[in-house]
């Protein structure tokens, strides 16, 4: 037995199964992504406590003489068991290394592949089928948002994706889905560009506001930011039924109806969810950067094949 595995034993530690089904477990309640342990204290704490590790486990270390520099090198006991898990994890493919990650997020961390959501959900207990509304992030869907968010603005846009499967989901663009929402609700930071709302689930798994498609999806509407937009549920709703549109300068155009709709209509206590905007010239909450604004070739076709003047 490796002087490692000694120490392992002796301290009683959890075994390196158990703590990777705990960093998968932990990976799926922190969106996917955690910091590589070195530079995260809080994750380190947080899956120690999971296991009720006493203070003298967790402060256990391990020494390692690098002959080359004739020194002897203290590491810590934990730090060294959750490194060969992840690591194991990393293996099978069901995490990428902080090595590949940064290249997505700019930051050494650790993030659930596909398989590794997949076994995630699996042992959390979450059905299968809740997997493409959760905004959790995977390496391969974060390399598309990536790609999502990079492209080029282009004068002239194209809305419409004349490739696209409206019928028959593959996986691919079972991901690309997945990546459209992530790129758009992160963009408007998970509010509503409307009224603003924003609320997540008690679990913190995912989030009331939805990507909409300014060309909708089933006119071949792009999955794409130019595209997009961040609503809450009820505006999405009236937004696809064309209640309101949106100008050039991205100002909320109400459809004149409004006037006519009878008072008990569209009413949550005293709030107006239609009238309201018809009130105000209000300007819709946009992202940081305006390369990623709705392009205007999408908005214009919205005014003129959706909207209800
Ligand atoms: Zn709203």
């Amino acid at each position: 037995m490796s002087y490692e595995s000694k120490m392992f034993e002796q301290f009683a530690m959890p075994t390196r199964k158990q703590v990777e089904q705990a960093l998968l477990r932990a990976l799926l309640k922190h969106g996917g992504i955690i910091k590589e342990f070195g530079a995260g204290e809080e994750i380190v704490d947080e899956i120690a406590s999971d296991f009720g590790l006493t203070e003298h486990q967790r402060s256990a270390f391990l020494r390692t003489v690098y002959r080359k520099e004739n020194r002897i090198k203290k590491s810590l006991l934990w730090h060294r068991l959750l490194f060969r898990a992840a690591d194991s994890l990393a293996k099978e493919k069901l995490v990428s290394r902080p090595t590949q990650t940064i290249h997505l997020t700019d930051r050494k961390e650790w993030m659930l592949t596909e398989k590794g959501f997949d076994e995630a959900l699996k042992l959390s207990n979450i059905p299968a089928a809740r997997k493409d509304f959760l905004p959790t992030k995977s390496y391969e869907v974060q390399k598309i948002v990536k790609k999502i968010n990079e492209s080029p603005r282009p004068e002239n846009y194209n809305p419409f994706d004349k490739e696209k499967k409206v019928i028959k989901a593959t996986r691919e663009s079972v991901m690309r889905t997945r990546a459209f929402r992530q790129a758009v609700i992160e963009a408007y930071r998970y509010k509503c560009a409307i009224c603003e709302m924003k609320i997540n689930s008690p679990d913190s798994l995912s989030w009331e506001v939805e990507a909409a498609h300014i060309v909708p999806h089933s006119s071949m509407g792009r999955d794409d930011i130019l595209n997009g937009l961040a609503l809450c549920h009820l505006h999405h709703w009236a937004f696809d039924v064309g209640w309101f549109t949106l100008i050039d300068d991205y100002t909320i155009n109400v459809s004149s109806k409004v006037h006519s709709l009878p008072s008990d209509f569209g009413r949550i206590g005293d709030y107006e969810f239609i009238r309201v905007l018809s009130s105000k010239r209000k300007k819709i909450h946009l992202p940081c950067r305006s390369e990623i604004h709705p392009h205007h070739d999408a908005i214009r076709w919205h005014r003129q094949n959706v909207f209800h003047q």
